[in-house]
């Protein structure tokens, strides 16, 4: 029988729907139960619901409905800003309830009143210099920071130059806290987390709720749930959140920053030499460091010592600048810290080309959630695509839940660890498509599944297409072949293209082509910002976008201006990706495959995110192409293809040209 809170949850979205006279659909309402049930159990959901089912309502009906308070974590900028103008107003007014809603930023989109007071003081010396618009930029601040309520860049409408709000601003690390900060109690990124304080819903980005992980949950109130929208992204984000870097330019800036804020010169001195001395060995390094040399480790320990030299130095802390520098000297010292002695479960690399930095991230992000996030509070992970395998479980593993395991609630799991009793019995099985499903030190939080169906008619409004004919990517014929397929689906779609590809040089290969055999406006990514490139190729309905990694989830190009979108390889990792090598290691140790087990699932996350741009509303169709054959012969399509949204399948090009032609009028 169905809960009140499940009840109340489908009389709200339905209350919802009809006022925004929107259509009812049998999915979105599944998800709401299903949603709703989480919040009542205590269990952790992991929830599929393609593009156009309504995920955001879906889930914020049922947080209205039981009164919790819940911070709801997005990927994009775009998502956050739907659901803080329309969809949480929406639901607050159908609603019939007070909803109390707060959008929470990272502390450096927010403009620092220390900073800003500084540069009439000391702190008028920064880090970068200033470029040639900092003054008219500086007096547009000061009076955004008179009118502006919540200080927030967002709201900022004239136009300023990134570095001038950089050094107007305060990273996470250097922040010394309102109560050591004299401008702490005007502090707009304070004020915005009192009001979060007040909030029940409150809306923040992922690498802000990474942090809040990372500090060990200090960064925002406490929560009864947390939804993780755009889940399939959650895992590299707090990957960053949970590592560490270190890049000899912002210790060097350290050490000047040290400098200016009253550190002794010699201290100071020894922090910018020690930069240097960094920056010589890691030109000489490539990849993964394991294990450390000797030199290395020696300017670690230096650089070390020199910076908690340096900050202990400084004998009046109370200004702003000493504060922000004493503070950032912490966040520094504790990455140079674990970068001298890495955890097993934690792989160091040297990262970048011309400008490198030492990285170091927990090989296993699941082992960090865990205890973090999983055994503290219920999660829903919801995504249009949460990838391969039954219950998801692949994303779901590197995750830290274990899809064997049933869901227990939250707080009964912590209860059963401080009455002390036995933990579940481990089990281990492989799933359908041949995955290992536990690894010996296995997690033992489960979680409920639900996928829903896409609203769309997928079969008739989409086509895949496979390149079968074409070379094996691996192959040097295959370039040329490529551009030859590629020109001639153009030309099938009247341009209307989004070529998206796996590296920058296919994004220069490919742009070039098109340019040259083409009369199309070819939109090339890296030559104009993302909201420019966007809005021409949604204005130009016969122009071409062709881009690689960033634009292959998130874009929402509905209608006539995206009727093909061309992949030129299957999205598989680097085989010398430090962090992949390590968990395909890992996944070799634990007796499994790394191939299936990594490079797989994440490809066929990648794949039905490229794939997904396709269709947005009930009117689009159009065509995937995937210039790569392997998706039709190789033994392991299967993972690949049932991934991706349900289109009809061809290798034919005629046929694909035929759909194009009444796809594109
Ligand atoms: S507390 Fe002070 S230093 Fe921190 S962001 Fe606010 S104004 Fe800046």
């Amino acid at each position: 029988m169905a809960s009140e809170t499940v009840n109340a949850a489908l009389a709200i979205l339905d209350r919802t729907v009809m006022g925004i006279d929107g259509d009812n659909r049998s999915g979105q309402q599944r998800l709401t139960s299903a949603i709703a049930q989480s919040i009542d159990q205590g269990c952790h959901l992991m929830a599929q619901a393609p593009t156009g089912s309504g995920k955001s309502l879906a889930y914020l009906a049922p947080i209205v409905a039981s009164g919790v308070r819940a911070v709801v974590a997005t990927a994009t900028l775009a998502l956050q800003d739907q659901l803080w103008r329309n969809d949480i107003p929406m639901v607050a007014e159908f609603s019939g309830q007070t909803v109390t809603s707060a959008l929470l930023k990272g502390r450096s989109n927010y403009l620092c009143l220390a900073r800003l007071d500084g540069t009439n003081t000391e702190a008028a010396l920064f880090d970068e210099r200033p470029g040639p618009t900092f003054s008219d930029d500086l007096i547009t601040l000061k009076n955004f920071a008179e009118v502006s309520s919540t200080g927030d860049v967002g709201d900022l409408e004239e136009l300023i130059a990134p570095e001038s709000w950089r050094a107007l601003t305060c990273g996470p690390n250097e922040c010394p806290g309102a109560n050591k900060c004299a401008q702490g109690v005007d502090c707009f990124a304070e004020r915005a987390r009192s009001q979060a304080e007040l909030a029940n819903i409150i809306v923040v980005n992922h690498a802000l709720y990474s942090a809040h992980l990372a500090t060990g949950g200090r960064l925002l109130p406490p929560h009864d749930l947390v939804v993780i929208d755009e889940a399939h992204a959650f895992d590299a984000v707090a990957t960053n959140a949970l590592g560490a870097e270190i890049s000899p330019g912002g210790l060097r800036q350290l050490g000047s920053r040290l400098r200016r804020a009253g550190a002794t010169a010699r201290h100071a001195d020894a922090v910018i030499s020690g930069s240097g001395r960094l920056e010589d060995i890691l030109s000489q390094i490539t990849g993964r460091i394991n294990p450390i040399p000797v030199d290395l480790a020696e300017v670690l320990a230096g650089t070390s010592e020199a910076v908690a030299n340096a900050s202990a130095s400084i004998k009046a802390k109370e200004s702003a600048l000493a504060a922000q520098a004493v503070k950032l000297s912490l966040t520094r010292l504790d990455a140079l810290r674990r970068m001298q002695a890495p955890d097993q479960g934690e792989v160091l690399w040297v990262e970048g080309d011309k400008r490198r930095s030492l990285r170091l991230a927990p090989v296993s992000i699941g082992k960090r959630l865990v205890p973090l996030l999983f055994s503290q509070t219920p999660v829903v992970l919801i995504s249009a695509t949460l990838g391969s395998g039954e219950r998801f479980s692949p994303l779901a593993q590197r995750l830290g839940l274990n899809p064997n395991v049933e869901c227990v609630p939250v707080g009964e799991r912590s209860l059963a660890r401080k009455v002390g009793l036995p933990d579940e019995e481990e089990m281990s099985s492989e799933d359908e498509d041949g995955f290992t499903l536990v690894a010996p030190e296995v997690s033992e939080i489960g979680y409920e599944a639900l996928s829903i169906e896409s609203p769309f008619d997928l079969e008739k409004q989409g086509l895949l297409y496979v390149a079968r004919h074409l070379p094996d990517v691996r192959e040097p014929e295959w370039a040329e072949a490529a551009a030859d397929e590629l020109c001639s689906l153009v030309a099938a779609a009247g341009g209307r293209t989004l070529v998206l590809c796996t590296s920058w040089k296919g994004v220069g290969m490919f742009s070039e082509v098109l340019e040259k055999r083409t009369n199309h406006k070819i939109l090339t990514q890296g030559e104009e910002t993302t909201v420019r490139l966007v809005e021409q190729f949604s204005s130009d309905e016969t122009s071409c976008l062709v881009a690689t990694r960033a634009f292959w989830q998130g874009l929402d190009i509905p209608g006539p201006a995206c009727v093909l979108v061309v992949i030129d390889r299957l999205p598989f990792s680097r085989p010398d990706d430090p962090l992949e090598q390590a968990r395909r290691e890992a996944a070799v140790a634990a007796g499994g495959d790394g191939f299936r087990e990594i490079d797989l699932p994440a490809a066929a996350l990648v794949l039905a995110q490229g794939t997904g741009r396709l269709i947005r509303t009930h009117k689009d169709r159009g065509v995937v192409a995937v210039l790569d054959r392997r998706l039709a012969v190789a033994n392991y399509r299967s993972v690949l293809l049932t991934t991706m949204p349900a289109f009809a399948r061809s290798v034919d090009l005629l046929e694909v040209k035929a759909f194009l032609a009444t796809a594109s009028t």
